[in-house]
């Protein structure tokens, strides 16, 4: 395995500090459909188990992520939102992100919880956005559960996400530092060779088709002695433009255990850094298409059978779990091929 960073893990990475479990890259929740793989990481590591609770904060108030419906009437734009409600189309307008969530919810509410919050997150007006990022992201709820997910597996690894990666990849040779593109093929793989592609294709052909857009978020962590719990759920998502974050996490939500410690760590999480973490899904489909452009000559290689897997490479907007699973499908692949 060729990693160019000097650590592995990728995004998903725990830190510790005096015993408190922080996330530089972001928070990560497992969770998942897919039974074999949850098997398959709870072989490796022991989760406990943990539902994912997100709040957004709106001036004083402070709501369920998702919205519920019997939240909504402690806005002072209530009667407003009430009357947008009784007229949503039966079916939400897939033309672009913003008709989907107007859609959805009305007008008066995606103002005030959706606009500002995605122009920031993405830094573009949110009807430049396709359609694909609100679907499954963004509900208005209506059944009083408040988890984010409603897979059938969901959890966090008790000793971080470090320690699942390391088990992970314990057979395997691991060479740090080394960024590969396809000029380095010929160093580091026999002729005839499968070899498994985890980057962005556009880093691998060394940008020979043009870039792909990304758009990285840039995390800083706080230390904060002598509390327990700093906020109400481990994401607290700020809509308002006046905050220069998106959301803060804390971690420690995750392991019951340590709710009773008298410490904790916040992270602030601020948009637009020069990071591969979100793939663009732009409403024209640029980006779509040069993608596409690239796994073909992904495809055509002749040297190696080459294989896409994971967020960066199939540059979709992918879970763990679902990593894992293409991960599982290249092997594999893999197999059958070599
Ligand atoms: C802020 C944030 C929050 C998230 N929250 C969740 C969550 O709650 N639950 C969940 O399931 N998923 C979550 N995810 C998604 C999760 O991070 C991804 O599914 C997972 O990281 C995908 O792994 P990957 O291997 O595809 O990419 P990465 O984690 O990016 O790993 C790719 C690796 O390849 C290396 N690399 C890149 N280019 C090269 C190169 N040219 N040569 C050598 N090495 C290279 C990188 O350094 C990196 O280590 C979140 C993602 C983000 C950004």
């Amino acid at each position: 395995m060729y990693e160019q960073a000097d650590v592995v893990g990728g995004h998903v990475r725990t830190e510790w500090l005096r015993g408190i479990p922080y996330e530089p890259h972001g928070a990560h929740i497992f969770h998942t459909d897919d039974s074999a793989v949850w098997n398959l990481v709870s072989k490796f590591t022991d989760f406990v188990p943990y539902q994912h609770r997100v709040t957004i904060r709106m001036r004083s108030h402070q709501l369920s992520w998702p919205l519920q419906r019997d939240e909504l009437p402690q806005l002072e734009e209530w009667p407003q939102v009430e009357r947008e409600l009784s007229l949503l189309p039966p079916e939400p307008d897939t033309t672009n992100f913003e008709t989907y969530c107007r859609s959805l919810m009305g007008q008066t509410l995606y103002d005030l919880c959706i606009r500002n919050y995605t122009m920031k997150q993405w830094g573009r007006d949110p009807d430049k956005l396709s359609a694909s990022v609100a679907v499954n992201r963004v509900e208005l709820r209506g059944d009083s559960y408040r988890g984010l997910f409603r897979d059938r597996h969901q959890g966090w690894p008790e000793r971080g996400y470090a320690d699942l990666v390391e088990a992970l990849l314990e057979p395997a040779e691991i060479h740090l530092g080394q960024p590969i593109t396809c000029t380095d093929l010929a160093e580091i793989a026999r002729p005839g060779e499968p070899v498994v592609i985890t980057s962005a294709l556009d880093d691998f052909f060394n940008g020979e088709l043009g870039p792909l857009e990304w758009r990285g978020v840039r995390l800083e962590s706080e230390f904060i002695p002598g509390t327990k719990l700093a906020q109400a759920s481990m994401v607290v998502n700020e809509p308002d433009l006046a905050v220069p974050w998106t959301r803060t996490i804390e971690t420690k939500w995750a392991l019951e255990k340590l709710h009773d410690v008298p410490r904790t760590i916040i992270m602030r999480e601020y948009p637009g850094a020069a990071a591969k973490h979100y793939p663009v899904p732009d409403s024209a489909g640029r980006n779509k298409a040069l993608q596409a452009s690239y796994e073909a000559k992904l495809a055509a290689h002749t040297r190696n059978p080459l294989m896409a897997a994971g967020r960066l490479a199939t540059y979709s907007y992918i879970n763990m779990d679902q990593a894992v699973r293409q991960g599982l499908d290249a092997a594999r692949r893999v197999a059958g091929t070599h």
